[in-house]
C-alpha cells in the first residue's frame, strides 16, 4: 500500500496533526545519535494514549508495516534508526508523571517522560530516582527501559533493570501487557517485564512504567584523583570498598579526554596545573561524616601512581568537577571522525585489557587514536576510536569495522561484553554471534517470535528471524 494510504489510515486513529511526513521530521525522528545509516522512515506518529498505540500496532500488524519505537533519540547503537520506510512511533507526547507513591517508594510515569523531569519531580518530594547520565535532558524513561540504561550511579543502585517495578507495554498484534505494579516482591512465575527491559523496542512499545525511588543521598562529595596509569585505579577502588565508603560513582577518563573538553569548552578550568595520563573521579555520600572524602584521599595518597588529588569545596566546584566528566562525549565528537564502543570487562582485568587494546591499535591501525573514559567502578569503558585528520567517512567506517571484530575477540578473551550499556541495535548486530552462542541466539529469536509474531516491532535490530 502507498504511504499516502497509510497516512490516511493513521489520521483516522490520531489527530492528523500528529501524523507527520515532512522531510525535516522524517530526518530528525528517523535517527538516534549515530550517523552511520541514512534516516528514511515513511511516517512519524505521536500517540497520546495507550489506546492509540494499540490501534497503531493493530494496523501495522495487519499491514505488516514495521514500527520503530522512538524515545529521546540519544541512543548510540542505531537501535532507534528507521532506515527502511518504517513508521516511527514517537513517545514524546506521552510524557506525564502520573504519581509518586512515597509509601511504596515509587514513581509512575508515561514512557515518554524525560528522565530529568522525572528526577526533578521525585526530588521535590525529598526522594531520589537513582538513574542518571549526561543525556538526562532528552532521554525518556521508555528509552532507558528499552536500553536497560546504566549511567553514573550503577555502582550503588544498579542498572535500569533493577529499578523497574512495573510496566505497561503494547506487544504482539496490539495486545496490552499490564505489569504496572508497585510491588517490590512478586515471585508469581516468570518476570515478564524483564523481557522488555533492554529489548531495544524489538518486543513491543513500553507505554507506562513504575520506577523505584530511594531516599536522597545525605551529603554527596566528589573528588578527582590524578594518576600516572589506568592500572592504578583498581587499587583505589579496592581501598574505597574495604573502608566501607558509600561510593555513589566511580568514573575515569584519560588526559586526552580532559584535553578535548578544555579545547571544546575553553571556559572550563582544569583542576590541576599539569596534565596527567589518567583521572579517577569518585563521588561518595559522606552522610554525617564531614571530611570523609578528604581523609580517604590522604589515606590512598601513598598508593604508587597517585600523582595529585582535589576535593570539591563548594556546590560550584562540585558541579565543575562533574562537568569535566559529563562533557567528554560531546567534546570528543568535535575532534574528527569518531567511532564509539561501549564495552565491559571485569574491573580487575581492566589494566591488562586496556594495555592490550592500546597495543592492538598502535600496531595495526596507524593514524587512529583511542580515547577512553567510562564507568570504571562497573568495569565499563567507552572506547572512542578517532581519526583526527581524514575526511573519508566511508574509509573510516571500513577500518573501524575491522577493528571492532579484533576488539570483540580481545574482549572475549577477557570474559567481557561488547555492549555494557548502549545495546546492540544495528551497529553491533554483526558481532552478536561472537558474544552469544547459538543456543542463546535461538532462544532470543524464539522470544522475539512469541512477543512479536507479525515481526513489526523494530525488525532487523538485535536479531533477525
Ligand atoms: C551524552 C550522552 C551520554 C550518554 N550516557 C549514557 C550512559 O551513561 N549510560 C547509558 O546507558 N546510556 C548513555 N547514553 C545513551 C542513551 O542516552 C541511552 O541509551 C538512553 O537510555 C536512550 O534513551 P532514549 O529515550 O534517547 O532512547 P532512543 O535513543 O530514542 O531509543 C533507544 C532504543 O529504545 C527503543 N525505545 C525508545 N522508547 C521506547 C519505548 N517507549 N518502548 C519500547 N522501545 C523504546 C528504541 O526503539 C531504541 O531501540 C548516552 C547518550 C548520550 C548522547
Amino acid at each position: 500500500m502507498m504511504v499516502a494510504n497509510h497516512k490516511h489510515a493513521f489520521s483516522q486513529i490520531l489527530d492528523p496533526a500528529r501524523v507527520l511526513d515532512d522531510p525535516s521530521s522524517l530526518h530528525d525522528y528517523g535517527r538516534d545519535r549515530t550517523r552511520v545509516h541514512e534516516p528514511a522512515p515513511s511516517l512519524v506518529l505521536f500517540p497520546k494514549t495507550t489506546e492509540e498505540v494499540v490501534r497503531i500496532a493493530e494496523y501495522c500488524a495487519r499491514e505488516r508495516l514495521p514500527i520503530v519505537p522512538s524515545g529521546g533519540r540519544t541512543g548510540y547503537a542505531g537501535a532507534a534508526v528507521a532506515a527502511h520506510g518504517e513508521v516511527v512511533v514517537s513517545m514524546g507526547k506521552m510524557d506525564r508523571i502520573l504519581g509518586i507513591d512515597l509509601e511504596s517508594g515509587c514513581v509512575e510515569v508515561e514512557a515518554g517522560a524525560i528522565l530529568e523531569n522525572v528526577q526533578h519531580a521525585v526530588a521535590e518530594t525529598g526522594m531520589y530516582l537513582p538513574l542518571d547520565f549526561a543525556a538526562r535532558g532528552s532521554a525518556q524513561i521508555g528509552g532507558c527501559i528499552a536500553t536497560n540504561a546504566g549511567g553514573l550511579k550503577v555502582i550503588k543502585y544498579g542498572m535500569t533493570r533493577e529499578l523497574v517495578l512495573g510496566l505497561e507495554a503494547v506487544f504482539g498484534r496490539g495486545q496490552v501487557l499490564r505489569l504496572n505494579t508497585s510491588l517490590h516482591k512478586n515471585n508469581s512465575g516468570y518476570d515478564l517485564k524483564q523481557f522488555l527491559v533492554g529489548a531495544e523496542g524489538t518486543l513491543g512499545i513500553v507505554t507506562r512504567a513504575t520506577m523505584q525511588i530511594v531516599p536522597q543521598p545525605k551529603r554527596l562529595n566528589v573528588g578527582l584523583i590524578a594518576l600516572s596509569r589506568l592500572a592504578d585505579t583498581p587499587p583505589v577502588l579496592k581501598e574505597a570498598r574495604l573502608r566501607s565508603l558509600d561510593l555513589t560513582a566511580a568514573e575515569f577518563f584519560t588526559g586526552a579526554c580532559l584535553e578535548a573538553v578544555m579545547a571544546h569548552l575553553p571556559q572550563m578550568r582544569s583542576p590541576f596545573p599539569i596534565r596527567y595520563p589518567c583521572y579517577l573521579l569518585i563521588e561518595i555520600d559522606e552522610g554525617e561524616h564531614d571530611g570523609q572524602l578528604t581523609a580517604f584521599l590522604e589515606h590512598v595518597s601513598g598508593i604508587p601512581g597517585i600523582e595529585d588529588a582535589t576535593v570539591a569545596t563548594s556546590p560550584q566546584s562540585f558541579r565543575e568537577l562533574w562537568a569535566l566528566r559529563e562533557n567528554i562525549s560531546e567534546s570528543i565528537g568535535t575532534l574528527g571522525l569518531v567511532h564509539k564502543n561501549d564495552i565491559a570487562v571485569p574491573v580487575s582485568s581492566m589494566p591488562a585489557f586496556v594495555g592490550a587494546l592500546e597495543s592492538l591499535v598502535r600496531e595495526r591501525y596507524r593514524g587512529l587514536d583511542v580515547l577512553l573514559f567510562g564507568h570504571i567502578g562497573d568495569g565499563n569503558v567507552h572506547v572512542n576510536v578517532i581519526d583526527r585528520t581524514s575526511k573519508d567517512a566511508a574509509g573510516f567506517e571500513t577500518r573501524v569495522e575491522e577493528l571492532d571484530t579484533a576488539l570483540c575477540e580481545l574482549i572475549q578473551s577477557y570474559n567481557g561484553s561488547i555492549s555494557a550499556e548502549h545495546g546492540i541495535g544495528l551497529l553491533k548486530k554483526r558481532l552478536l554471534h561472537l558474544q552469544r552462542d547459538p543456543v542463546q541466539i535461538e532462544l532470543m529469536k524464539a522470544i522475539k517470535h512469541t512477543f512479536d509474531p507479525a515481526n513489526i516491532f523494530n525488525p532487523g535490530k538485535i536479531v533477525d528471524w
